[in-house]
């Protein structure tokens, strides 16, 4: 399990490696202890984030965007040569490559754990029972993070 936040003393992205039993959350940077809230783990999975600590976190898959984009681009690309050349079946062929390795990378990524409020990630969960993300509750904390900047 790990969890990947924003530390709100030093500013910086950390990534810390969690344990069951864990205490405190320290960040590599600056040093900066958070004392692990209570009931913050339970049934294998976590139930309120540790660095704001809200209860409030949504699911979602770790697929990397950037490199999914990418896949879709070149093939793509290749696509548009086999065209040019005449060949239907390379043209289709690519394509379905380039769906399936899309595919394939959804599929090979793990779940994440992310809070609504402090968009901490937290990762490599056995279950998961929180819902996906909810625009309603996104709002809500949204319009709750203006009102504090003001
Ligand atoms: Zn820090
Ligand atoms: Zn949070």
């Amino acid at each position: 399990m790990y969890a990947r936040f924003h530390c709100t003393v030093c500013g910086r992205t950390c990534r810390v490696t969690l344990e069951d039993s864990v205490s405190h959350l320290e960040c590599p940077h600056c040093e900066h202890r958070r004392t692990v809230p209570a009931g913050a783990f339970a049934d294998g999975s976590i139930q309120r984030c540790i660095v704001c600590p809200s209860t409030e976190l949504f699911f979602r898959k770790n697929f990397p965007q950037r490199l999914g984009a990418m896949i879709v681009v070149v093939g793509l690309a290749a696509s548009c040569v086999t065209w040019y050349h005449h060949s239907l079946y390379g043209t289709y062929g690519i394509l379905f490559a380039t769906a399936l390795m899309d595919l394939m990378l959804f599929l090979l990524m793990g779940n994440v754990v992310t809070c609504y409020r402090c968009r901490a990630d937290y990762g490599g969960f056995a279950s998961t029972r929180h819902k996906s993300f909810d625009l309603e509750v996104h709002e809500r904390h949204r319009q709750e993070a203006a009102r504090l900047n003001q």
